[in-house]
């Protein structure tokens, strides 16, 4: 299987190229076309496995589709919510995406913002960047769970929620608050869930939390 059979956009295509990504890697290949039939999913799977495009590139083709249909006013969003267990990595993400947009803007696609919502920075700033409109968001608990519980964020038309790192957020003893965050969603939501590890109690909440999931590990 090839990113072209996946049916990406030829922006998405060239702006991957352009990283010298070429070939999807194993969780790639079984991820991307999965998710894009709208299923939940478990991946298990190591940072340098390729995870990251896996649930970034169907929320970022979701995000396009959307904003072709009906452009984001004021205080919209996000379409996506990328829940994450450290600052560092919800940059990463953010920088990919980030990347993507701008990439994906100068080919013509629809210009479209994420944004994170971490600790260490102004709450102020954050709000402001949601006051504008938001596609995606990419989040570590604390600062998100605040801004739920505060009223400054709603996920009413959020459709995509991804738990990158699970087991690491469940070990930090996030739990509780993702399953806060779950219950702050209104619409149909499609959860997709990552983890390098897949001890009983991640089995258990993704159980509990996760729909008819297709489990992929490569
Ligand atoms: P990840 O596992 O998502 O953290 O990705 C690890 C690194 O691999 C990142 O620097 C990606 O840019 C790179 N990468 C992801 N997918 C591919 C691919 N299919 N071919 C080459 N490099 C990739």
């Amino acid at each position: 299987k090839s990113f072209q059979s996946m049916k990406l956009p030829k922006p998405v295509l060239n702006a991957l190229k352009k990283k010298g990504i070429l070939k999807p890697s194993p969780i790639q290949m079984q991820g991307i076309p999965t998710i894009l039939t709208g299923r939940d999913i478990i991946g298990i799977a190591y940072t340098g496995s390729g995870k990251t495009l896996v649930f970034s590139l169907p929320i970022l083709m979701f995000c396009m589709e959307q904003e072709k249909r009906m452009p984001f006013v004021r205080n919209e969003g996000p379409y996506g919510l990328i829940v994450c267990p450290s600052r560092e990595l919800a940059r990463q993400t953010n920088d990919f995406l980030q990347f993507m947009f701008t990439q994906c803007s100068q080919e013509g696609m629809p210009s479209l913002r994420s944004m994170l919502c971490i600790g260490g920075q102004p709450v102020k700033e954050q709000l402001d960047v949601v006051k504008r409109g938001v596609h995606i968001m990419i989040a570590t608990p604390g600062r998100l769970m605040d801004m739920l519980n505060k009223k400054m964020l709603n996920l009413d038309v959020c459709r995509y929620l991804c738990l990158d790192e699970a087991d690491r957020m469940i070990d930090m003893g996030f739990e509780e608050d993702v399953r806060t965050i779950f219950s702050y969603f209104k619409g149909q939501r499609q959860t997709l869930l990552f983890s390098a590890t897949m001890p009983k109690k991640i089995q258990n909440f993704a159980r509990s939390a996760l729909v008819r999931p297709v489990t992929i590990n490569v």
